[in-house]
């Protein structure tokens, strides 16, 4: 398709977007008394309207049955987080008792490296790449201190090359083979959070399973985003956040995703709690330790249910909608973004860089050589919500459920506005 860089062109995108319905069931925070074009929904996304109905329920079935509410409640708590099972094993591309929901995610992590990372004296190390996001290399670097090895010669960084903004999975694929039977354990981030490159997952796993090792993906930036086949893929085990694209709010409850294969198997070593155990026996509050058959074995407290509420919310929207229609908005939607920099570069000669290569989910990563934070203000003084790393890098994520054609079309001319203000 010819692209235009004009307001009437973006509205004809838009009229003729499936998904259009959809930008008016979330909240938008405003400036300036205008609704905001909002690039971070890598980071928090907009809260869905239909969140406080589901909120309020729990909320209110607790005021009137209190205790009761646990069997009783319109949706009861005690099995409230198995509603969830289906529609993100749809998400994630897993079978349901592949998948549930439970704390957060970097608590998750490493309670799945309890089970899937189990260093012995000559299988010890871990692949992930460099500069992950800092709370997985605190992970990495205590998880690693905790079984007594050195950080430094366990865990092995993957290395960009020289110049260059993205890792080439032959590179990868490489360093997993001369890594080899030393290999215990691959984790790595699907989708990169400062570059939002796509790793090549299923090539990744297949290369980590053949040496034998372990398989893992940290899938913050990845689910709800792109299309994930996590079963197929033969990956041993996952987890990620619901804020992010999943639009689930603060520091909400995080899914996790352990393969058939580790399922109902008695030796397997597991940090466990009483939300683990088979729900027909659990209450008989015996003390055997009997697992459940799915990935809830790994649930260690009863759900936070007002927590899980808005993820059930939000889990409602992308099963009406399906992975596949807001795949195809969002490659749309980037590729429009894409050309209105190409555009406003031309105009403003020559100063952006997109770091993001091609295999990529929904955000773009952009350098702006030349410019500053002064920039980033104007642009948020002009209600665009954008996240801006030092030197100079935004990255900008038009998640399809919610942004338009005409946002970008606006976004390019506030951004124009922006650089020759400042030069
Ligand atoms: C957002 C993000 C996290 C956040 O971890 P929490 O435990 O939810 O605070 C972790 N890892 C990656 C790669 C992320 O992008």
């Amino acid at each position: 398709m010819q692209f235009q860089n004009s307001l009437e062109f973006a509205r004809q995108l838009d009229a003729e977007d499936p998904l259009r319905k959809y930008r008016d069931e979330f909240h938008f925070p405003k400036v300036n008394g205008k609704q905001v074009i909002y690039f971070t929904g890598n980071s928090l996304g907009l809260q869905p309207k239909r969140t406080q109905k589901f909120v309020d329920e729990v909320m209110n079935d607790w005021a009137a049955l209190a205790v009761e509410g646990h069997f009783h409640a319109e949706k009861p708590w005690w099995d409230y987080h198995e509603k969830l099972a289906a529609p993100l094993a749809m998400v994630v591309g897993a079978r349901p008792e592949e998948v549930t929901v439970m704390n957060t995610l970097t608590v998750n992590l490493h309670l799945l490296m309890v089970s899937f990372y189990r260093p012995t004296a000559k299988r010890y190390k871990i692949i992930c790449e460099e500069k992950a996001f800092p709370s997985d290399q605190y992970m990495f670097d205590s998880q690693l201190r905790f079984h007594g090895l050195d950080p430094n010669d366990a865990l092995v960084e993957l290395k960009k090359r020289e110049g260059e903004h993205y890792w080439r999975t032959e590179d990868i694929i490489k360093k997993i083979e001369e890594t080899g039977d030393e290999l215990a354990l691959v984790l790595i981030g699907g989708v990169n959070y400062y570059s939002g490159q796509v790793f090549d997952m299923q090539e990744i796993t297949k290369a980590g399973k053949a040496v034998g090792a372990m398989v893992g993906w940290d899938l913050a930036h990845a689910v709800g985003n792109i299309e994930l086949l996590l079963h197929d893929w033969g990956v041993d085990f996952a987890a990620w956040c619901s804020y992010k694209y999943m639009n689930s709010g603060p520091g909400n409850a995080s899914g996790v995703f352990v393969n058939q294969r580790h399922l109902n198997k008695k030796d397997i070593q597991r940090f466990e709690g009483w939300w683990g155990t088979k729900k027909e026996t659990r209450f008989l509050m015996k003390p055997e330790f009997e697992p459940m058959e799915n990935a809830d074995a790994w649930q260690i407290s009863n759900a936070p249910i007002l927590s899980v509420a808005p993820y059930l919310a939000s889990l409602g929207m992308f099963e009406e909608v399906g992975m596949n229609a807001l795949i195809d908005k969002r490659k749309k939607i980037v590729a429009y973004l894409e050309f209105i920099l190409e555009e406003i570069d031309k105009e403003v000669d020559g100063t952006f860089e997109v770091i993001t290569p091609p295999d990529r989910g929904c955000q773009l990563s952009v350098f702006l050589h030349g410019q500053g934070k002064p920039l980033f203000d104007y642009l948020m003084e002009n209600g665009v919500i954008t996240d801006w790393r030092e030197p100079n890098v935004i990255r900008l994520a038009p998640a399809p459920f919610y942004c338009s054609y005409e946002d970008m079309y606006r976004f390019g001319q506030i951004l124009k506005k922006g650089i020759l203000k400042n030069t």
